[in-house]
């Protein structure tokens, strides 16, 4: 399995705490998302996520249910208080998407690309390293995972 390093174990959960994550090891890439569809899910300016290998999540705890979009894309979210914790990328079946804000130590997975921003806010910058006005071409990945495995930020 492809592994960022350390084996430590990363806790989150969802507002009133009736789901509990886990993610096992460093994250694949850490990005920001502006798009709308983001903004709109969050009730905020941004999205903050944390890719892993879909083996390094474990629900410990709850029964997330899907929201959002309820299309190829699922978006898992707490059934009881609504709040968004990990999104299964349509097509991508080894990959689940964190949401890092969630995470006990949320502050340790500062956005390392940001997406979409295009959509932007005009008052918000997310601080990310590498910036895209929408999503990074498919062919970009490969160096961003790598370069991100050595980033220390
Ligand atoms: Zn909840
Ligand atoms: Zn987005």
């Amino acid at each position: 399995m492809i592994s960022g390093g350390t084996d430590a174990v990363h806790e989150a959960s969802c507002r009133c705490g009736r789901v509990q994550i886990a993610a096992r090891g460093r994250p694949l890439i850490t990005m920001a998302c502006h798009c709308t569809g983001c903004r709109k899910m969050t009730s905020s300016a941004f999205s903050l996520s944390a890719l892993y290998p879909a083996d390094a999540l474990t629900i410990t705890s709850g029964e997330p249910v899907i929201g959002g979009l309820h299309g190829p894309t699922r978006h898992y979210f707490c059934g009881w208080c609504m709040s968004w914790l990990f999104t299964r990328p349509e097509g991508m079946d080894d990959l689940v998407n964190i949401r890092s804000a969630m995470f006990d130590d949320a502050p340790a997975f500062p956005p390392y690309v940001e997406t979409f921003t295009s959509e932007s806010m005009p008052f918000v910058t997310a601080g990310a390293e590498h910036s895209f006005e929408r999503f990074p071409p498919q062919d970009a990945f490969p160096e961003l995972l790598a370069a991100y495995a050595q980033w220390t930020g």
